[in-house]
């Protein structure tokens, strides 16, 4: 572990949360206190940060920080243990586990705020330490819709495929299920000069900035999505010289789309036809413009088509791989990118490589010195793990990094009993998340200004997180914890370095030829202050063998698409319902996401004063008429009740939803879960559940 910077010299490094990642400039003053403040000149966040960033040195002594290892004991409580004896039980465990089971019983679930170094290392661990299939990871619940409609589209999937900056360049942006000014701010800072387009089932702040806003009901994304597609053919809108030489698929895709009436449209979604075809003529008007997806898009059982029917649109109106023009994916994590590339995919290897490729199963055993054969096939989904756990065949223990799936998980409740059923569950993290209370052995480990690493942003630009103090007596790097597991397993040492600079070195191999090819990019170059960009392969240039280091590709597809023929694919998607519809028993729809003041299940924020106070509680977003319906007022709790379960919350009146959805955030413990209504119908593609829309009941909770 490094010891950190020197006493008041700065360091830059990025914000701990989302994926915007933001440039920070951390100090340390001779006390060990952390201050923040914006990195000069980084283009992302120029100059600006939201509170949580702001506010992120808090988290650093937060006072229930984990300081040592705890391990439950014969009375069920959790007490503190020597590292050695901690890793050593832990280890005996798993031996035993995997002996009895075979080693698909030990299972692993990583997470998209890990480093890149760290999400490497945990894949490579599992496969060969463990040598198990069953590992995934939270990004599976964020943005696993996109990525496939992505790699379908484009053969590539990177958020987005151009700088951020890009963006403040167009006339028209169309963001569809996405809420920048509240999750990542500073990005309406590229945003201020193009008109928007919002799609979104609230009228949020980002809606509230919008030149249109569409309001459809939730779970009806993919019959809107269609309808524009309809109404930019019916109103010729698409270029058609883009469709002939640059992709392929048109017709089919039409075939799907052409039922899809603007006005059969708006009897499916609420959103009407002539706001469908006005939205249209906008995007297609513009010389210059984006249109970009959100989790409202992906979080649904139809999350790819979703997807890839707003792909569809963007290809019809000959938007991506134009300079000034195109289509992203904001990813949410704060290395949702990265951690998707490197290995801790249940499907993947790292590059970006199935898992299932001969190819690149051979690749990367070379890199990790073990034959093909010795790498265990594809694993099962996160929820489908989660699942899973504890029954005949299933996981009996799991490994956790860098989540906490008893508040963000879907059907929470179930979630929690099935890690209670578990031989052995581990959860290494920094604060005692409500997973890690759950744990027969919780490690405390570093985080993100005590550790050195990298991480990619959701523009694909690799960044360097740098350490600038010495984590707390205790505490050690997740490296470590890895490499004290392997070598108690019976692996070779040499194997898990503990050093980031090494990981990484060895990253670069395994990353080398894939679709997410790092090889190029190193400690050194980042720290000179390039702006690197994956793909940059290790091979020089345009230029030959005495050019400069390969510069990075800052933009995508400008000379073609990644598929062997250099066309865009259409998908041929039709119109699918979402899995749960309201009935009489569950007349509303719930859809929940997050707020400004706080970050995933909230397991940082919640423990930082300004952000509580700014959001102490859940609330539930109910339209005033609605209210009146129910007989609820404003501040009153609440019962919100699925076929999952219920969830119990003041509410909050407000007249920016439909009368017919409410609204609840997800980072909240407890019974106030938003999670304890969500359902766990799956994405057949991306195995996304549908967090998005849930049918629910809405009633006054008697005073206690
Ligand atoms: Fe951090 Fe995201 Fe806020 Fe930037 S927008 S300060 S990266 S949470």
């Amino acid at each position: 572990i490094p010891a950190g910077i020197p006493a008041d010299t700065p360091a830059d490094t990025h914000c701990p949360y989302c994926a915007l990642q933001c440039g920070t400039r951390l100090s340390r003053a001779a006390d060990g206190a952390v201050t923040v403040r914006p990195t000069p000149g980084f283009p992302v966040n120029q100059g600006g940060l939201c509170q949580k960033g702001w506010t992120a040195p808090a988290l650093l002594d937060t006072p229930d920080r984990l300081r040592t290892p705890l391990l439950r004991d014969a009375g069920g409580t959790l007490a503190p243990a020597g590292w050695d004896t901690a890793l050593d039980t832990i280890a005996g465990r798993l031996r035993e586990l995997r002996a009895r089971y075979g080693p698909d019983a030990v299972a692993v679930l990583g997470g998209g705020g890990l480093t890149n170094e760290k999400a490497y290392l945990l894949g490579k661990f599992a496969r060969l330490a463990l040598g198990t299939s069953q590992i995934d990871y939270n990004g599976r619940f964020c943005m696993s819709s996109a990525a496939a409609a992505g790699n379908a589209a484009f053969g590539i999937d990177r958020g987005l495929p151009f700088p951020v900056t890009d963006l403040a360049g167009a006339e028209v942006v169309l963001l569809a299920g996405a809420n920048p000014a509240e999750t990542m701010p500073p990005l309406m800072r590229h945003l201020d000069g193009p008109e928007l387009i919002v799609i979104d089932p609230r009228r949020t702040p980002t809606a509230e900035r919008a030149a249109l806003h569409l309001q459809p009901r939730p779970g009806t994304d993919l019959a809107l999505a269609l309808g524009l597609l309809h109404a930019a053919v019916a109103e010729e809108l698409l270029d058609h010289d883009y469709i002939e030489t640059r992709t392929t698929g048109f017709d089919a895709c039409w075939r799907q789309a052409r039922e899809a009436w603007p006005e059969r449209v708006e009897a499916i979604t609420g959103v009407p036809a002539a706001d469908q075809r006005a939205a249209v003529r906008m995007l297609a008007a513009a010389g210059r413009r984006y249109l970009l997806t959100g989790r409202g898009s992906e979080q649904h059982s139809t999350g790819v088509d979703t997807v890839a029917a707003y792909i569809n649109l963007a290809l019809a109106l000959g938007m991506p791989g134009r300079p000034g023009s195109g289509y992203g994916c904001l990813t949410g994590q704060g290395n949702g990118q990265g951690g998707r590339e490197h290995g801790q995919k249940a499907d993947q290897l790292p590059g970006y490589r199935m898992i299932t490729d001969p190819a690149a199963r051979g690749h990367v055993a070379r890199v990790w010195g073990v034959a093909p054969e010795d790498l265990p096939g594809a694993g099962r989904s996160a929820w489908e793990l989660l699942d899973s756990l504890a029954t005949p065949g299933g996981p009996r223990a799991l490994l956790v990094f860098g989540t906490n799936p008893v508040v963000s998980a879907p059907h929470a409740a179930r979630v929690a009993r099935k890690l209670a059923a578990l031989d052995l569950l581990v959860v290494a993290d920094f604060v005692p998340s409500e997973t890690a209370r759950l744990a027969h052995a919780v490690l405390p480990v570093t985080q993100w200004a005590e550790e050195d690493g990298t991480m990619t942003s959701l523009e694909g630009r690799v960044l360097r997180r740098r350490a600038v103090r010495t984590p707390p007596p205790g505490v050690r790097g997740d490296l470590d914890v890895l490499h004290g597991l392997a070598v108690r397993l019976g692996e070779p040492a040499a194997r898990y370095p503990t050093s980031p600079r090494a990981v990484f070195d060895e990253l670069r191999r395994a990353s080398a030829g894939g679709r997410a090819d790092y090889s190029g990019i190193s400690y050194e170059r980042l720290d000179s202050g390039e702006a690197l960009y994956w793909p940059c392969p290790a091979a020089p240039g345009p230029g030959g063998a005495r050019a400069a280091p390969h510069p990075g590709t800052p933009r995508l597809f400008l000379d073609g698409f990644a598929h062997p023929d250099g066309r865009a694919r259409f998908a041929p998607v039709g119109h699918r319902e979402a899995a749960e519809r309201t009935g009489p028993g569950f007349p509303l729809h719930a859809t929940t996401g997050r707020l400004l003041a706080h970050y995933q299940s909230g397991a940082q924020t919640r423990r930082i004063a300004e952000l509580t106070a700014a959001a102490p509680e859940p609330e539930v977003e109910i339209h005033p008429d609605t209210a009146a319906r129910l007989g609820v007022g404003d501040g009153q709790r609440v019962r919100v009740s699925s076929a999952r379960g219920s969830t119990v919350a003041r509410a909050r009146l407000v007249a920016t939803l439909r009368t017919d959805t409410v609204f609840l955030p997800f980072h909240f413990p407890g019974a106030g879960r938003a999670n304890l209504l969500t359902g766990t119908a799956l994405d057949p593609v991306s195995r996304m559940p549908e967090f998005k829309v849930s049918a629910v009941c809405v009633e006054p909770e008697p005073a206690p």
